[in-house]
């Protein structure tokens, strides 16, 4: 990394030559799709939204879609409102741009495949299926990576375009928890800052904007949590019947999963859920070096280190046990690599 003595010059390697392409590519085009993938959360909704407002600021035509709506508290943030819901679509684009997807198919919106694509993410495993590819798993966020793009392509942060990179950064490290954060990711949430984002209400509307169900949810969660691996391992668990009690939707899940880990001893968590979905669904959160991708991957999913997901058809009592024994593996594989 190269030291700079001003404290207002950008202390970030250049950005690599990938992201010239990228500006021409976008540049020398009018009409855009933006998309990320299914059940969006705050890193894909912030990637597509500021790459919008920046594309926008430079006259072109944007439509933004994606298979699923956001969770409720994101529609506080400008444009989220936008955001076309459709498992189909048809396009005569000049090109689409996919964030935070590592395949295709993650978007879960079909009928985008024939267009331009340019590919922008920080998924290892990424597929490379674009014309144009930018993968970099050393991103904290998607977001960061698109911040690269908007400043190649010379638009200034707007409030829009610097609050949609700070929620895909703040959410992408979990409020700055995971171990995927560097002195980049600072500089440019600094920038956001400067351009008039506000952290506190950034992070009360993220993460302070629990309706009394959800509050309920957690309570009932937290008091089936079951503990695996002398306390190591946290399982939650959650069906149908138990979000009706508590009058949720699945979207109030999001989040809960993290909440185990406030826990000193607890080192990763596993969330099965068998609500609104056909057979299992699967994530997972943990500190430090306990690699929960690995084991996602192993499954057929991915993510990051610290987090990770998974989708199997199977019944919960068939795959339980399975998962709990691979993760307290990686529990145990990450605890010996621990930093001090
Ligand atoms: P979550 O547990 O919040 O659904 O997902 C955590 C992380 O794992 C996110 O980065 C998400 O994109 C990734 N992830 C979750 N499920 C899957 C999956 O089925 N396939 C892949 N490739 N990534 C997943
Ligand atoms: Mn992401």
């Amino acid at each position: 990394m190269t030291q700079s003595t001003e404290t207002s010059a950008v202390p970030l390697d250049s950005p690599p030559e990938i992201v010239g392409r990228i500006r021409d590519a976008i540049l020398s085009r009018q009409r855009f799709v933006l998309t990320s993938h299914a059940r969006p959360d705050g890193d894909s909704i912030g990637s597509q939204l500021a790459m919008a407002y920046a594309l926008e600021a430079l006259g072109k035509e944007v439509r933004l879609v994606n298979a699923d709506a956001a969770p409720e508290h994101y529609f506080e943030f400008p444009g989220v409102d936008r955001i076309e819901i459709t498992p189909e679509t048809t396009t005569d684009a000049d090109a689409v741009i996919v964030m935070e997807c590592s395949d295709l198919t993650r978007t879960g919106v079909a009928g985008l495949g024939d267009r331009f694509l340019i590919n922008i993410d920080h998924h290892a495993g990424n597929r490379m299926y674009g014309a144009i590819n930018w993968f970099d798993e050393s991103a904290a966020a998607c977001g960061e990576m698109v911040f690269d793009i908007i400043k190649a392509l010379g638009v200034p942060l707007s409030e829009e375009i610097a609050t949609h990179i700070y929620l895909a950064i703040l959410t992408d490290t979990g409020s700055f928890h995971h171990s995927n954060i560097t002195p980049r990711t600072f500089e440019i949430c600094r920038q956001t800052v400067e351009a008039g984002v506000n952290p506190a209400i950034m992070a009360r509307r993220v993460y302070d904007s629990n309706s009394f169900g959800k509050l309920k949810l957690i309570g009932a969660l937290l008091d089936q949590m079951v503990l695996a691996d002398h306390g190591r391992l946290a399982i939650l668990q959650m069906d149908d019947a138990m979000l009706e009690a508590c009058g949720c939707t699945n979207n109030d899940t999001e989040g809960i999963i993290n909440l185990p880990l406030t826990a000193r001893e607890i080192q990763a968590v596993v969330f099965f859920k068998t609500s609104d979905v056909d057979g299992v669904r699967v994530s997972m959160r943990s500190k430090y070096d306990v690699d929960v991708r690995m084991v996602a991957s192993e499954f057929g999913g991915g993510g990051h280190k610290n987090a990770a997901g998974f989708t199997l058809p199977d019944r919960l009592s068939d795959i339980q046990d399975r998962v709990v024994q691979r993760l307290t593996r990686a529990v145990n594989e990450g605890l010996r690599t621990r930093p001090s």
